[in-house]
């Protein structure tokens, strides 16, 4: 194998984080507390328009706090998107309480507003309604917000918004992770900024996300002596991890822009392979395109999503799955599922037919290409042989 690896969504650095590092050594604030975080916080609210942010260790960290200020606990259920990577309803276990899990709908893959009602018309007649209602942005692609904040008014169940893909993606204008009660983002590595790894909690409840800040930092009452009252968690981060925050923060604008700018050089080329299809923009929405996302109908293609990963994968060019719905995980064997509507789930179809392809920022137009071109010779040679099922 002669060409270098692509990857599916690299780091991308800009060569100022050593800047904020180094000031972090300088003034030796090499511990969770210093003025990089202070300054990233308030750089992440002042982007997306919330009154304040938490940094934080990861995004998992960032929903973890939000159910448990939420009072989430034992014997609650959390209703939860069910496409979508298993950080956004591991915390939903750690807190003991139950994930439900919703079906996606077609025009944005995200939580299916049917579902969701459906789902809470039962729950309120056993005298069962959630805590929370997680809904994920996939792929950077915002759910429909109006549809799902309407129930949530209606029923009295705050949203968390999983926006850990959507940094820099509007609804109406607004950004992802404004909209409901809290919003989360993660700046793990393969996320659209980085911090190597971490996340944060955004909301307009200052005095929530101070709550939040207490219970990050072991949740110690405010005595000079060391007095707990309540479970606390170690979740703040690093001055230094925050330095390479601030750096990224400085360019977030470009990095959605290239972004951008690659789904749609993918766009038309693939518009012509047969039975390919790329994940919809809803109207009034800007995604990030965090991954350019593809359903590939077997019918029409003569190839399978499987065959396509293998394939492309030997070409040493990463490409990968959707992420499995989480209703079909062994580890939520057993939790209840609603489906967009009864009998026919759109997640299992996404998760059979989805396909993403390398998106990362720093992308050259020639590696991109060579996906292109792979991807049609992989179509137009391939017989199907293998499927997911
Ligand atoms: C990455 C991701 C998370 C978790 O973020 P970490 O920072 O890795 O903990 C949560 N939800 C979704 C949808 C993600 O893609």
């Amino acid at each position: 194998m002669s060409d270098s690896k692509i990857f599916l969504s690299p780091p991308h650095m800009t060569g100022n984080e050593q800047k904020y590092i180094k000031e972090a050594f300088d003034s030796n604030w090499i511990a969770p507390v210093g003025r990089n975080i202070d300054l990233f916080e308030q750089e992440i609210a002042h982007y997306v328009g919330a009154k304040g942010a938490v940094a934080v260790s990861s995004g998992t960290a960032a929903i973890h706090l939000a159910l448990s200020l939420l009072g989430v606990k034992k014997g609650d259920t959390v209703f939860c998107s069910s496409l979508t990577f298993v950080a956004s309803a591991n915390p939903i276990i750690y807190q003991g309480a139950e994930p439900v899990f919703l079906d996606s709908e077609p025009d944005t893959w995200n939580m299916s507003p049917q579902a969701l009602e459906r789902a809470l018309i039962e729950a309120k007649k056993k005298g069962n309604l959630p805590k929370a209602i997680i809904v994920v942005h996939l792929y950077g692609q915002p759910a429909k917000m109006d549809e799902i904040m309407g129930l949530s008014e209606v029923y009295g169940v705050p949203v968390i918004e999983d926006a850990a893909e959507s940094l820099g993606s509007t609804y109406q204008k607004q950004m992802t992770g404004t909209i409901g009660k809290f919003g989360v983002f993660s700046f793990n590595g393969n996320k659209i900024i980085t911090t190597s790894g971490g996340g944060a909690l955004v909301s307009d409840d200052l005095e929530a996300l101070d709550r939040a800040r207490f219970l990050a930092t072991q949740a110690r009452d405010p005595a000079i002596h060391y007095q707990h009252s309540t479970v606390g968690f170690n979740y703040r981060m690093s001055n230094i991890l925050a330095g390479i925050g601030r750096a990224q923060m400085e360019v977030i604008v470009d990095r959605v822009k290239a972004r951008r700018e690659i789904f749609n050089r993918y766009q038309q080329p693939l518009s012509f392979l047969p039975g390919v299809s790329c994940i919809p923009e809803l109207i009034n929405t800007e995604s990030n395109r965090w991954l350019t996302a593809l359903t590939i109908n077997e019918e029409l293609a003569g190839t399978t999503s499987l065959q396509i990963v293998r394939e492309m994968v030997k070409q040493n060019i990463e490409v990968r799955p959707v992420w499995k719905p989480l209703h079909l995980q062994p580890l939520f064997r057993g939790n209840n599922y609603y489906s967009h509507q009864e009998g026919a789930s759109i997640s299992d179809l996404l998760y059979t037919r989805g396909v993403c392809l390398p998106s990362g920022s720093s992308l050259t137009e020639n590696d991109q290409s060579r996906i292109i071109e792979c991807l049609r010779y992989v179509i137009e040679h391939a017989e199907v042989t293998e499927r997911i099922v």
